[in-house]
């Protein structure tokens, strides 16, 4: 497919986000501009401090900011109201976070069917999705556990399966391999090429290189601006 013909998942136009602490005011994101379109794999990059996370947590609709435009799948944030923006952060998008943030009194696949609580699934049906979503990612013998009992790229495959159990068509991920050795790092980098390649969009957030150079495109931020916007993957790209 032409990468002109695909669709627009995420576009954000001017954007400006500043924080106010006391008497400080800090522009964490100036005047950032970038389309992603369905199928692309982008790595974000940059120093810590410039700006990364909060770019993610407006793109995961977590944090909001009036400057600038976000559209998403088309439609302007802006026009969306509460429900509807608690349903794109349930069923559109899949998070997924350097800390895995996954409960520690719960079992592996409790963790996962959370998102489904309040979809009206049934219970059983949402143990049934969980467990597929563990299998997965590698996990299906270990759906019992609770997350001290797992490895630490056990927890991020949990989280990943958490992420992907209401099937969403973008994951956002914010230095998902920053707590892993580079065995795990390895096996979530595999799954999220796999999806990737069934066609979910992937924005993550990365300190290394050799992590960034499996994607299709790596996106930097320097001091809150983007300040290079590069291809890998020449033939996704290719116009013609
Ligand atoms: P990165 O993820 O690239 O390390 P962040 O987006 O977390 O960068 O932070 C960008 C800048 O905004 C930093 O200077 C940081 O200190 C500041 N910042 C981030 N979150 C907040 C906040 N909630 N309140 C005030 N300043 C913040
Ligand atoms: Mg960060």
């Amino acid at each position: 497919m032409k990468y002109s013909s695909r669709k627009n998942v995420i576009e954000i136009n001017h954007l400006e986000k500043t924080y106010i602490t006391g008497d400080i005011s800090l522009k964490a994101l100036n005047d950032v501009s970038f389309t992603v379109k369905e199928g692309e794999f982008v790595a974000i990059m940059g120093p810590s401090g410039s700006g990364k996370s909060t770019m993610m947590n407006i793109l995961g609709c977590l944090d909001h900011t009036s400057v600038g435009e976000y559209k998403l799948s088309g439609v302007n944030i802006e026009d969306l109201d509460d429900d509807q923006l608690a349903e794109i952060r349930n069923k559109r998008i899949g998070f997924v976070f350097q800390s895995f943030n996954l409960l520690p009194k719960l079992k592996a696949w409790e963790n996962v069917a959370l998102p489904l609580v309040y979809s009206g699934i049934h219970l059983h049906q949402r143990k049934e999705m969980a467990v597929k979503a563990l299998e997965g990612v590698g996990l299906g013998e270990r759906i019992d556990h609770r997350p001290n009992e797992l490895s630490g790229g056990q927890r991020q495959r949990a989280a990943l399966a958490r992420a992907l159990v209401t099937s969403p068509n973008i994951i956002l991920a914010d230095e998902p391999t920053g707590n892993l050795d580079s065995k795990s790092e390895e096996e979530v980098l595999t799954i999220f090429k796999e999806l990737n390649q069934k066609g979910v969009t992937i924005v993550m957030v990365t300190h290394e290189d050799g992590i960034a150079s499996h994607c299709k495109r790596i996106i930097r931020f320097r001091d809150g601006k983007l300040i290079k916007d590069e291809v890998i993957d020449h033939e996704f790209y290719r116009d013609f």
